[in-house]
């Protein structure tokens, strides 16, 4: 099937706005910068990258008749809070398997930003030891068995919707929208950085953007920053769903090796841990652009993108595009980092 036949259930305000960061192009001194701010395009309990890919998901559990979405994520999962809107926005009811994915031990990490926001969306938000792992979890289908056996009807999306048939959709129809988007603006990206864990929001970005290079001929480098450190689980989970999305959008060609980059250097050694390049990016962006990030995801991204615009290895007569993909709630977790 082709990618506009696909059906997609709106969730957001229409397409994420394009914003130049001009005070940051300028302290870098190179690439011209800009922000596609998935942050700021969904009313539904402050939107994020997961509301687009639920997009494409919200036809299929309509038609399976489910009355539970049942999705797992970390205590601040941006994830298990935007299944917990999108399941009050459809009247739905929400089984959220919250993991201890990140040792911060601050004694508000299971109260404040996304999992307080979830409580607050009638989500059934239940706490469990485990530690950070991207795959398929036992504590995941033990809630979808618990549901069943309390007489509900579950709709099972994995971490991050990442491992669901249709979890790359919706950020293969990004590529489209960003087209567009140049089109009226008179530009060319020529390269998109983005925020990679579970691997759906980068893979899906490859597949859209490799069948447009196909309709176009334009070429882009689209890159994956780590922000799991479990680097090879990512880059495989990035490489298998960026081939699977390909396949459904019918590319009609196998995805290049150099189509999937995935880079490691700013996801330091932990998960959910910024390090010093991901405080100096935070401060950069707030500072410069009031544009706030967190420091599980798109701090790590942004500082990538920082040294590569500085290294020129993203060179300056570059149009490069920072996919925000939303995360500011874990914030409130983090008050520590900044008091
Ligand atoms: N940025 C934010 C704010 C997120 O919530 C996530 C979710 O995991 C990501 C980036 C990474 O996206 P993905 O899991 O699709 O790789």
């Amino acid at each position: 099937m082709k990618l506009e036949e696909f059906p997609r259930h709106p969730l957001t305000f229409g397409p994420s706005p394009l914003q130049h960061l001009k005070r940051l192009t300028q302290r870098l001194g190179g690439a011209q910068i800009w922000a596609k701010r998935e942050d700021v395009s969904s009313g539904l309990a402050f939107g994020g990258n997961k509301v687009r890919k639920l997009e494409y998901i919200v036809p299929d559990v309509l038609a399976s008749g489910a009355d539970t979405l049942v999705s797992i994520g970390g205590y601040q999962s941006n994830h298990t809070r935007q299944v917990a809107a999108v399941a009050a926005h459809l009247g739905l009811k929400a089984r959220l398997v919250q993991e201890k994915w990140v040792p911060w031990d601050d004694p508000t990490n299971d109260r404040v930003g996304n999992i307080l926001l979830s409580r607050m969306m009638g989500a059934d938000s239940r706490l469990d030891d485990h530690g950070f792992d991207i795959g398929i979890r036992d504590s995941w289908k033990d809630a979808l068995r618990e549901v069943e056996e309390a007489g509900g009807t579950p709709y099972p999306i994995p971490a991050g919707a990442s491992e669901h048939p249709l979890g790359g959709l919706g950020f293969a129809n990004w590529a489209f929208e960003v087209a567009e988007q140049e089109t009226a603006l008179g530009i060319t990206f020529d390269t998109i950085v983005v925020c990679t864990v579970t691997g759906s929001t980068h893979a899906g970005m490859i597949a859209g953007f490799a069948a447009l290079e196909d309709l176009t001929g334009v070429k882009r480098r689209v890159i994956g920053i780590d922000a799991s450190a479990t680097l090879e689980k990512t880059r495989d989970q990035v490489g298998r769903i960026a081939r699977n999305t390909a396949q459904l959008i019918e590319l009609g060609r196998d995805l290049r090796d150099d189509e999937i980059q995935v880079l490691e250097g700013w996801a330091g050694e932990l998960y959910g841990i910024p390090v010093d390049s991901t405080m100096e990016a935070m401060a950069l962006g707030a500072q410069l652009e009031a544009m706030i990030t967190d420091p599980v995801y798109e701090g790590k991204s942004l500082a990538g993108l920082i040294d590569l615009v500085k290294s020129r290895d993203i060179p300056a007569d570059s149009n490069v595009l920072y996919a925000h993909l939303g995360g500011q709630p874990a914030i409130n977790a983090y008050h520590s980092l900044w008091s």
